[in-house]
């Protein structure tokens, strides 16, 4: 029997497990399917406070880990399956696994959305990817496409044009999301050239690989193809909450609903993180609330010691 399980190992479930293992309460970190979350598959980090050089995502993830195990938390791999939060003690699987544990808090992060196009799925390592990081070193001396208009896909289409021969930065409207600072970097970057307004009808990989895609101008509906050979997908993120549906409440696109502070319709079940913040969706904001989830968690706790 845990006193606190938290599910996800990224920026918010770690903060919450070095809250938790500080107040000596021995939290159990169930990793998910992306050990580290986000910030693992990211490159420098520039704005989170106390590092005015930045640093690179995976060593910050690296170091809360580290921080989180000196105060005596524990690791287990693998992703949760079911959940039964409908009495206490809660029943948590995770494949073969079931903990129990007298408090929960949910840090399971969110995943990178596809465009939905057919094939998209199965080409997948094979020229599309939603990881600039993790496969941008197989691109290098070729084009490729950067399909999204906020920070991630200026971030991505920067950090691709130290390998690529060219990046096309493809975008649905003429206006970004990204903030000024990150539009202007790809911008001033003679790499990267940006193609706005289109949409990508088709990924064209005739035999299996990726050699180009097919654009649809968002206003006109004129059509061009562009030879390439990789497709980044930087179109934002879905919630991983799917093992919620009914029992906490969430919004429309999945979203769990915090009630107050990290607390949910569940007593007992505490969110952080992206999994539950489609706004800020910042490092900081969400180790903030892990940090919130960890208080509110310990709280309840001492309330209901029986
Ligand atoms: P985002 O801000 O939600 O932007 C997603 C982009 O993808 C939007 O431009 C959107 O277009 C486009 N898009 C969504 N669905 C699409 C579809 N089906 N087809 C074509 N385009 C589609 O997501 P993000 O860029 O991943 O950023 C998420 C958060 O992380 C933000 O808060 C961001 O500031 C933060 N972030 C910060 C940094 C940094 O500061 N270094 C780096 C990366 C991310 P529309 O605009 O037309 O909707």
């Amino acid at each position: 029997m845990y006193n606190v399980v938290i599910i996800g190992s990224g920026c918010a479930g770690l903060t919450a497990a070095i809250y938790a293992a500080r107040a000596s309460l021995k939290p159990l970190v169930l990793e998910g399917h992306e050990p580290g979350g986000q910030l693992s598959l990211t490159t420098h980090v520039e704005n989170f406070p106390g590092f005015p050089e930045g640093i690179l995502g995976p060593e910050l993830i690296e170091n809360m880990r580290k921080q989180a195990q000196k105060f005596g938390t524990e690791f287990k791999a693998g992703s949760v399956t079911e959940v039964d939060i409908s009495r206490r003690p809660f029943k948590i699987t995770a494949g073969k696994e079931v903990y129990e544990t007298r408090s929960l808090i949910v840090a399971a992060g969110a995943s990178a959305r596809l465009l939905g196009l057919q094939g998209e799925k199965e080409l997948i390592g094979h020229g599309v990817s939603t990881c600039a990081t993790c496969d941008g070193y197989f691109f290098r001396g070729k084009p490729i496409a950067v399909v999204g208009g906020g920070d991630s896909a200026m971030e991505e289409a920067n950090f691709l044009s130290r390998y690529a021969s060219r990046v096309f930065l493809v975008h649905r409207r003429d206006e970004f999301r990204a903030s000024k600072i990150m539009i202007d970097r790809a911008r001033a970057n003679e790499k990267v050239e940006f193609v706005t307004p289109y949409l990508v009808d088709e990924i064209l990989a005739p035999e299996g690989h990726v050699t180009g895609v097919r654009l649809r101008h968002a206003q006109n509906n004129e059509t061009r193809q562009i030879e390439l050979h990789g497709v980044f997908v930087a179109i934002g993120h879905d919630p991983n909450s799917t093992v919620f549906r009914g029992k906490i409440e969430m919004d429309q696109n999945g979203y769990l609903i915090a009630r107050h502070g990290s607390l949910t319709s569940v007593p007992g079940v505490f969110i952080a993180g992206d999994v539950q913040d489609h706004r800020y969706r910042q490092a900081v904001t969400a180790a903030g609330s892990g940090c919130m989830a960890a208080i509110d968690a310990e709280k309840f706790l001492e309330e209901h010691k029986d």
